[in-house]
């Protein structure tokens, strides 16, 4: 399968109604043999408008994780289960993720084959893992995706947003968020 395919696949995916509300698709990218992974939700405000993942106040936060275990984000692979941006932000029903996630997501999993795969938030966790649960009970653990080590986190979002709302909590998740991608690294160095 030709990796270049299913970006162009992405590009003009217009298969549900997610694609009316902003009209872009936002493709993943990254090193397409990377040893890690990463997989959140769907593109934010500025994801829309730069046309790319993680580049917004998240993937700020995500760089700068990565910076400071040593990682370049160029040496990673980073998407989303959904490629178009929800309608106010609003979570997708779990049915219309997986419906995108199932086109796309998964081919790409396929032809990337990482070691690891870091899921950001509940909704790639619940995808990729099939645990439904709070990620307080479910993140740092390792679960499967076939045969690939999965690990789920925070959302770089959430962090966003307690930083601000409660500095105190935040200084532990994004602890606790550094935890669980040193693991995945190591991991994937292992592997
Ligand atoms: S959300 Fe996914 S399935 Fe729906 S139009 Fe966008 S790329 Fe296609």
């Amino acid at each position: 399968m030709l990796l270049e395919e299913i970006i162009k696949e992405i590009a003009i995916c217009r298969a549900c109604d997610i694609w009316e509300h902003y009209k872009i698709n936002v493709p993943p990218e990254g090193n397409w043999t990377a040893r890690l992974m990463f997989v959140g939700r769907d593109p934010g405000r500025e994801e829309i408008e730069q046309g790319r993942p993680f580049v917004g106040q998240a993937g700020r936060k995500l760089d700068a994780l990565l910076k400071s275990l040593g990682i370049d984000r160029k040496a990673v692979f980073i998407s989303n289960l959904v490629k178009c941006r929800p309608l106010n932000n609003i979570a997708p029903p779990f049915a219309r993720a997986k419906f995108c996630a199932d086109r796309f997501l998964k081919r790409e999993i396929e032809v990337v084959s990482p070691k690891v795969i870091v899921c950001l938030g509940a909704e790639a966790a619940r995808y990729l893992t099939g645990q439904v649960g709070v990620m307080s009970r479910i993140r740092g653990s390792v679960y499967k995706y076939g045969e690939i080590p999965v690990i789920p986190t925070w959302h770089p979002s959430y962090l966003v947003r307690l930083e601000k709302m409660d500095p105190e909590a935040y200084a532990d998740r994004a602890w606790e968020m550094y935890y669980d991608v040193e693991k995945a690294l190591n991991m994937a160095d292992e592997e």
